[in-house]
């Protein structure tokens, strides 16, 4: 699924190989050198991918690293914070959630595509909901899901002939 991301990254002040190794030392577990693969492997690009995507990426990148490394990991990595899972219609993304900024999403049904945005309406309603249930807001989910523009055109041939 390559999708772009028009959002740019954050700065921030440490690299998510360091963020990772502080949350599992607390833990007292240690940054293996296959989790430390996978980490570097995830935050070199910002997309949304899946755990199958991401064992096929890391076989085609020439890395060896066990499926269930992989899985374990990716909970591991949303646990600490620096993964977002992105439940889908039909499966579970992931994708960069330390150092992105908070966005929302649309997602085709037909093709797959993510497309991120940003509106602040929504970060405005997220606010006075709260406040009117007393609550301190952390985080929301909001994905429209649908057809995207090129299979809407793919879909309708008459209305291409209509153009013409
Ligand atoms: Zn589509
Ligand atoms: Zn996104």
């Amino acid at each position: 699924m390559a999708d772009p991301a028009p959002l740019g990254p954050l700065s921030v002040a440490e690299s998510p190989e360091a963020k990772f190794r502080e949350f599992l030392e607390i833990r007292g577990e240690k940054l293996t050198e296959p989790r430390r693969v996978l980490v570097r492997h995830i935050f070199d690009s910002h997309k949304h991918f899946d755990a199958d995507e991401l064992v096929a990426d890391l076989r085609t990148a020439g890395r060896q690293v066990s499926r269930s490394t992989v899985y374990r990991t990716l909970r591991l990595l949303v646990e600490a914070n620096l993964l977002r899972e992105l439940r889908l219609t039909n499966r579970t993304a992931y994708e960069h959630d330390y150092g992105y900024p908070s966005h929302d999403h649309l997602h085709c049904t037909e093709c797959n595509a993510v497309v991120e945005f940003r509106n602040d309406a929504i970060t405005q309603l997220r606010e006075s909901v709260s406040r009117e249930h007393g609550f301190r807001p952390v985080g929301h989910r909001f994905i429209i899901t649908g057809i995207c523009p090129a299979c809407t055109r793919a879909r309708s041939p008459r209305r291409r002939l209509d153009l013409i």
